[in-house]
C-alpha cells in the first residue's frame, strides 16, 4: 500500500540509535519527525528568501512575502476553505483556541453564557475558556462519555439552553483515540443556531479534512504534529465569523491606518497577525501538507489504521494489558496500562529498549479523572512505523511486564 521504506528514507531521524537500539519512535500525538523536504524548506529560506514580509518593495521581501501567501493558499487548498482569508497563521492549536476564546467571548458572549466542552478535551480547550469564565461570568457544561470513549449523544443534546454561545470539541481525542462524530455534532449545533470550534490538533494528520463539508465556523491544528515544523498552526474560521470578532493582539501588520487618535485594523486574515509573522515556518508547513498530499491522506489513513489494528491485538495477548478507548473509530492512538505497573516505569523501561511512547496525563487530567486513573501509556503511530516496530514494541511490553511478574 505504501512504500515505508522508501518515505523512511526521508527521515534521518529514524535510523538513529538510542541505548544501541534502533530507535522506535511511537510519541507521534505529541510531534511528528519531519522530513528532508521540510527541514530543506526551512534552510533554503534562511539561505536564499529571507526578509522581512508585507510592505517592503525590496526583490527579497517581496520574494518572502509572495511565499508566506503561497503557503496560505497550499492551507486553503489543504482544507478546502473558500477563501485564503479564512486561514489565519498562529503559533499552533493551543494558540488558535486562545485567540477564539479571548475573540469570541469579547464580541459574542455575556455573563451566564454557556460554552460546551467533552470531557475528553485537551488542557488547550479547556483552560482558555476557564480564564474566560473568570473574567466574563460564563459557564462551561461538559460532554459525558461512556466506558468506550464514546461521547453520549443524548446528553449532548440535553446540554443546550438558550444560553448557549459555542460548542468547541476535539474532533480525535489525544488519549483514546476516539473519532467523535463531529459532523453530526455541527448540525445538532447549527439546528439551535450555535457555532462551533473543532480542535484537529489530532486529526488533520491522519484524516482527510474538508472544512466546507464540516460546516465548522472554526477549526484548529499545529504544524508540528503533520510533519512541519514547531511554532506555526492553523486557525480557519468562516469568513463572516472573523469579521465579526476584534483583534486579539495589536502591532504591526494588524492595521490599516494607525493615529494616536484612532486606529483602523486591517482586513482578514491580517487582523489577527500582528508582528512578523512565521513566514519561514509557514512555507515549511505547506511543504510538510504537500508531503502528505503526495503519500495519500487515504492511503495513511488506511496503513495508520491497520497499524492500529495489529498493535490493539498484539497488546491484547499480554496479560492484564488494558486499553483506554475502545470506539469503533479510533485515531492512530493506542493508551494503556499493564497490571499494576506505573506508566512512567512502562516508559521508563521502553525507552531503555529504545521505544519511546509517551506516559501521564496527556493533558487532559479531567479525562484521566473521569476513567478514574492518573495516567496511561501511550502509543501513537505514523505512516513511518512499520509492523515490525509494532512487534518490537509489544515484546517490549511483555518484557516489562515480566520483570513486574505481574
Ligand atoms: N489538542 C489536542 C487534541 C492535542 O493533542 C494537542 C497536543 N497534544 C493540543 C490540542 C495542543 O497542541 P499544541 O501544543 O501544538 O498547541
Amino acid at each position: 500500500m505504501l512504500d515505508v521504506q522508501a518515505i523512511r528514507k526521508d527521515f534521518p531521524i529514524l535510523d538513529h540509535k538510542i541505548y544501541d537500539k534502533p530507535l522506535i519512535y511511537l510519541d507521534n500525538g505529541a510531534t511528528t519527525q519531519k522530513p528532508r523536504q521540510v527541514v530543506e524548506k526551512i534552510a533554503n529560506g534562511y539561505y536564499n528568501v529571507n526578509a522581512n514580509i508585507h510592505r517592503g518593495v525590496h526583490f527579497l521581501s517581496q520574494a518572502a512575502t509572495e511565499a508566506h501567501e503561497e503557503a496560505r493558499e497550499t492551507v486553503r487548498r489543504f482544507l478546502n476553505a473558500r477563501s485564503s482569508n479564512e486561514i489565519v497563521f498562529t503559533r499552533g492549536t493551543t494558540e488558535s483556541i486562545n485567540l477564539i476564546a479571548s475573540c469570541f467571548t469579547d464580541a459574542c458572549m455575556s455573563a451566564g453564557d454557556e460554552v460546551i466542552l467533552s470531557v475528553m478535551e485537551h488542557h488547550s480547550n479547556i483552560v482558555p475558556w476557564q480564564i474566560q469564565a473568570a473574567r466574563k461570568g460564563i459557564a462551561l457544561k461538559v460532554i459525558p462519555m461512556d466506558e468506550k470513549g464514546v461521547l453520549n449523544p443524548d446528553a449532548y443534546r440535553e446540554l443546550f439552553s438558550d444560553k448557549t454561545r459555542l460548542v468547541s470539541v476535539t474532533h480525535v481525542s489525544n488519549v483514546l483515540g476516539t473519532v467523535n462524530p463531529v459532523k453530526a455534532m455541527i448540525e445538532t449545533a447549527h439546528e439551535r443556531g450555535v457555532p462551533v470550534l473543532i480542535d484537529g490538533a489530532q486529526a488533520v494528520p491522519h484524516t482527510r479534512v474538508d472544512v466546507q463539508d464540516l460546516d465548522a465556523e472554526f477549526y484548529v491544528f499545529s504544524g508540528h504534529k503533520i510533519y512541519g515544523p514547531t511554532g506555526i498552526g492553523v486557525l480557519y474560521g468562516k469568513e463572516e465569523w472573523l469579521d465579526r470578532l476584534p483583534p486579539y493582539q495589536g502591532g504591526g501588520e494588524m492595521i490599516a491606518t494607525v493615529s494616536f487618535e484612532k486606529t483602523a485594523f486591517n482586513e482578514l486574515p491580517f487582523k489577527f497577525e500582528a508582528g512578523t509573522p512565521d513566514y519561514i515556518g509557514s512555507t515549511a508547513l505547506a511543504e510538510a501538507l504537500r508531503y502528505v498530499d503526495r503519500i495519500g491522506m487515504e492511503n495513511i489513513a488506511a496503513y495508520e489504521e491497520e497499524l492500529l489494528r495489529y498493535a490493539t491485538a498484539g497488546l491484547r495477548t499480554i496479560e492484564g494489558a488494558r486499553v483506554f478507548g475502545q470506539a469503533d473509530r479510533k485515531g492512530a492512538v493506542l493508551s494503556f496500562l499493564v497490571g499494576e505497573i506505573h506508566p512512567y516505569d512502562m516508559g521508563m523501561l521502553l525507552d531503555r529498549l529504545g521505544i519511546a511512547v509517551r506516559t501521564g496525563h496527556h493533558c487532559a487530567q479531567p479525562l484521566m479523572r473521569a476513567l478514574g486513573i492518573e495516567g496511561t501509556v501511550r502509543a501513537s503511530f505514523s505512516f513511518y512505523n512499520t509492523r515490525e516496530e509494532i512487534d518490537a514494541f509489544v515484546a517490549g511490553v511483555e518484557r516489562v511486564r515480566k520483570m513486574f511478574r505481574v
